[in-house]
């Protein structure tokens, strides 16, 4: 099959298909194709109708999940498709399960041992760091050399002492990049944490955090109503991009079914570890290539537990756990699956918790039956929480390692060394130098 558009998108996820409708509406005229590898539309983002014993469905999200106010284009779009957005629940007290010896800390400050003065000085210091890092190029930040050939576990040694804030503070990371802090640059981090508006943005949910809002309904709803308003027969699900070609008269994308497009452009969508597969001719910029070959996927595991009520509630706590995993019983493993939880009781009122086996950890866990992994979760949940975690109605769980065209997940990262090569990502390549 061959056929001539203005555009071809590649890959039908939230950014994807956000381009082909904002062409769209600029151009409405444009022929517009969208190729996405797999047999939905979505990417990151999946909300599953959960079967309740009731019979009663209830969708999930098992992708990417929170919004909020300082994620303005997202939040500017789920207003535009007639989406709503509701609270997450934040009332009550939290725990942390950290340290050398974790045991059972019940907190009611922002963050974990708030109340100490290293953990106040430490954020405030990495607060203004994180300000100096500029989010389109960290590396022209006065210390880019500096921090971008260390990691963020480094930078951590060196400022914090205490062993329970650090925890907690890498609990927070894992949460949030699926990715130890020991793998990190630590200028990617803190230029990662600017672009959220600050470090405590990303990982808590106050007005304004990054897990302010859910998504009535669930987020994959974006891309399916995208999807609907570019039009079904111009998104071709199932179609891995293999090959993109381009002279000065256009571009050729030729998928793994066969399929053979030519337009004037292709907009490129995929996350940087799928982008590095495809072939391009002529191929990307050496330097570009280097910093596509250098930004790893991060690894959740997500799970969604549903109780009968929403017992931590009954008990004052708010469901937040942050936690370095503690001893576990299975040999081989080296920490308990848990990092963070947060309440998940959506706006219909099915209570339950949502938490991430995250990084190193995620990948150890999934080496276990799921049946293990469930019992370790459960029980690690019980520590915290109280006896009742051990009885949910609903135990589900996805891991995005198995996703060929994530390769992981939350968002790729990078690893110290490669942040001189930033600049080169936003570029477009190839056919703005037609003379
Ligand atoms: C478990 C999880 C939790 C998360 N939590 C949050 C959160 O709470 N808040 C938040 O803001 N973000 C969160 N994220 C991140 C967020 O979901 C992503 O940043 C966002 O969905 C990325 O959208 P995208 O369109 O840029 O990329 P993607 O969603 O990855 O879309 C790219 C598309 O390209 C397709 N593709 C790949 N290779 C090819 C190819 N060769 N040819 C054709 N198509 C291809 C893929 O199948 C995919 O559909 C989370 C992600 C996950 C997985």
């Amino acid at each position: 099959m061959m056929d001539q558009v203005d555009v071809v998108i590649v890959g039908a996820g939230v950014s994807g298909l956000t381009a082909g409708y904002r062409l769209l509406q600029k151009e409405p005229h444009l022929k517009i194709v969208v190729l996405e590898a797999n047999d939905r539309v979505g990417g990151r983002t999946l909300t599953l109708d959960v079967c309740l014993p009731s019979g009663r469905k209830e969708p999930f999200d098992f992708g990417g999940q929170w919004v909020c106010t300082t994620q303005t284009h997202v939040m500017n779009m789920i207003k535009e498709l007639d989406l709503e957005v509701y609270r997450q629940n934040t009332s009550g007290k939290k725990v942390a399960w950290v340290g050398e010896n974790p045991t059972r800390h019940v907190y009611d400050t922002e963050f974990p041992f708030n109340d100490c003065s290293e953990i106040q000085g430490f954020i405030e210091e990495m607060e203004e760091l994180s300000q100096k890092v500029p989010i389109e190029d960290p590396y022209s930040s006065p210390y880019a050399e500096e921090l971008d050939s260390i990691t963020l576990e480094t930078l951590l040694t060196k400022k914090l002492k205490n062993k329970a804030v650090k925890d907690a503070f890498e609990a927070q990371v894992r949460g949030t990049l699926g990715a130890e802090s020991s793998r990190l640059s630590a200028l990617y981090f803190l230029a990662f944490a600017n672009s959220a508006g600050g470090i405590m943005r990303l990982f808590l949910a106050r007005d304004g955090d990054g897990q302010e809002f859910r998504v009535k309904g669930g987020t994959q709803q974006i891309s399916q109503i995208l999807a609907a308003k570019i039009g079904w027969d111009k998104i071709f699900l199932g179609q891995p991009v293999k090959i993109i070609s381009q002279n000065y008269d256009g571009i050729t994308v030729t998928t793994d079914g066969g399929f053979i497009f030519r337009g004037k452009y292709a907009i490129v969508s995929t996350p940087p570890n799928c982008t590095a597969k495809i072939e391009f001719n002529p191929p990307m910029p050496e330097i570009r290539r280097l910093f596509l070959n250098h930004m790893p996927m991060g690894h959740f595991t997500k799970f969604n537990i549903i109780y009968d009520k929403a017992y931590w509630l009954e008990e004052g706590l708010s469901g937040e756990l942050t936690s370095n995993g503690g001893k576990t019983f299975v040999p081989g493993i080296s920490a308990g699956p848990l990092g963070i939880v947060f309440d998940a009781t959506t706006d219909n009122g099915v209570p339950a918790l949502v938490g991430f086996i995250a990084a190193k950890n995620g990948v150890e866990w999934n080496k276990v039956d799921r049946e293990v992994r469930k019992r370790a979760v459960l029980e690690d949940l019980a520590k915290a929480f109280g006896p009742w975690a051990l009885n949910p109605v609903l135990y589900t769980e996805k891991n995005w390692s198995e996703e060929p065209y994530a390769g992981g997940c939350p968002v790729a990262y990078n690893v110290p060394g490669v942040a001189f090569s930033f600049k080169s990502f936003r570029e477009p390549h190839g056919r703005y130098v037609r003379p």
